[in-house]
């Protein structure tokens, strides 16, 4: 079988290179295992255009926002599903400094931070004390269903390997590789964190951060927002239920779900809630992050018929949409990366043994 591209991984980052590839009648073979607890699959799925205490805008949001709402809801009309939707946060205080700040950053152009209307609204249900703000744009994106659409699309076009890639299977040669009976010109890797144990890519500066959250049915719960209590989010999940989370841990002893977690969290929501909840389950994955929290995007110094598309940290659902289309673009018409998302930054690194 002779395909022009060969991707591993069939995460978010898999998923929109496949797609832009695609695009430009480009053949594409993806390789991805059924791994239930992927990071793409445990995340809420949010894209929130702040971050942090203060509440500061995050990079590139200026144009990965409209990007976002522009490719989800392509690939969401090619797969007859609603895969984007606007849900804005709303964000309570925590503190008085918080309050502060948000009032601050409100007065400010372009900080994407609303009045949340009427302070009160939300008594009923949550416990807080300083105010509350609305965050304007937030989407939602459905993972799942992209997910799974995505890969009945490639599995319907005999685009998908349902298996586990082996490297120690990969003929790696000057203008193409080999894989068992396929030919390609390239190979991508796009397997969150499994792509760093091969030895073309374990000299980048990549972190695993473990993310936990509680699937919660909170009854009565308006699921038009995304509720934000600190560094808690509680976002709408699938069937009515809800997505509490998460945790970022970059030293943790095991990757399984913790009871330290599910307990910290429960006291957590037993405290800012008004009405009741039950813990439905709990889910844990490892975010493929990177040191200076920019993508790995690129082919290898060294070895022109490997790339990488990798790295998207906490934002795999601004960030890999956007420059999976900048990699097709670079790939099929050498059009340049941006340059803090190129790997080509670490080619000193990658050269060394
Ligand atoms: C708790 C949590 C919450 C998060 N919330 C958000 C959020 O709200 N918003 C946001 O933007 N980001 C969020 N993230 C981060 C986001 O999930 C990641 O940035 C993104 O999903 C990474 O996608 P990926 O495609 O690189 O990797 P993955 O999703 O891990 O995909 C890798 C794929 O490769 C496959 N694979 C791996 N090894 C092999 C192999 N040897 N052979 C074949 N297939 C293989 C796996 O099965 C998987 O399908 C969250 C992450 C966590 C853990």
């Amino acid at each position: 079988m002779k395909v022009d591209y060969l991707i591993i991984g069939q995460g978010i980052c898999g998923t929109f290179l496949s797609y832009y590839l695609k695009q430009q009648d480009k053949t594409v073979l993806v390789i991805d295992e059924l791994q239930p607890f992927s990071s793409t699959k445990v995340a809420s799925g949010v894209i929130n255009p702040v971050t942090g205490r203060r509440v500061v805008t995050t990079w590139m949001i200026e144009t990965l926002l409209p990007f976002a709402w522009e490719s989800y809801s392509s690939i969401g009309k090619e797969l007859n599903e609603t895969i984007i939707e606007q849900k804005n946060t709303i964000s309570f205080a925590p503190s008085y400094q918080m309050k502060e700040t948000y009032e601050k950053r409100m007065s400010e152009k372009d900080s994407y931070i609303n009045s949340a209307g009427d302070n009160q609204q939300y008594k009923t249900f949550f416990n807080y004390l300083f105010g509350c703000y609305s965050i304007e744009p937030t989407y939602l994106i459905n993972l799942h269903p992209l997910l799974k659409g995505w890969r009945k699309k490639l599995f319907d076009s005999d685009g998908l390997l349902e298996e586990s890639f082996d490297i120690s299977m990969l003929g790696v040669h000057e203008d193409h590789v080999t894989y068992k009976n396929i030919t390609a010109q390239k190979v991508i890797f796009c397997n969150g964190i499994s792509t760093f144990e091969y030895t073309y890519w374990q000299n980048l500066p990549y972190v695993y951060n473990k993310g936990q959250a509680l699937i919660a049915d909170i009854p009565g719960l308006p699921q038009t927002n995304i509720y934000k209590y600190g560094a808690l989010s509680a976002v709408p999940w699938y069937d009515g239920l809800w997505w509490v989370g998460s945790s970022y841990e970059n030293e943790f002893e095991t990757t399984e779900p913790t009871a330290v977690f599910r307990e910290g969290m429960i006291k957590e929501l037993n405290s800012i809630l008004n009405i009741p909840f039950t813990i439905i389950d709990q889910v844990a994955s490892l975010r493929p992050a990177t040191l200076e929290r920019r993508p790995f995007v690129g082919l290898h110094p060294q070895h022109n018929s490997i790339g990488i598309f990798n790295g998207m940290g906490t934002k795999g659902c601004s960030l890999a949409p956007y420059f999976a289309k900048q990699f097709a673009d670079h790939l099929t018409h050498n059009q340049p990366l941006d340059a803090l998302a190129d790997i080509k930054r670490f080619n000193r690194i990658l050269m060394e043994k």
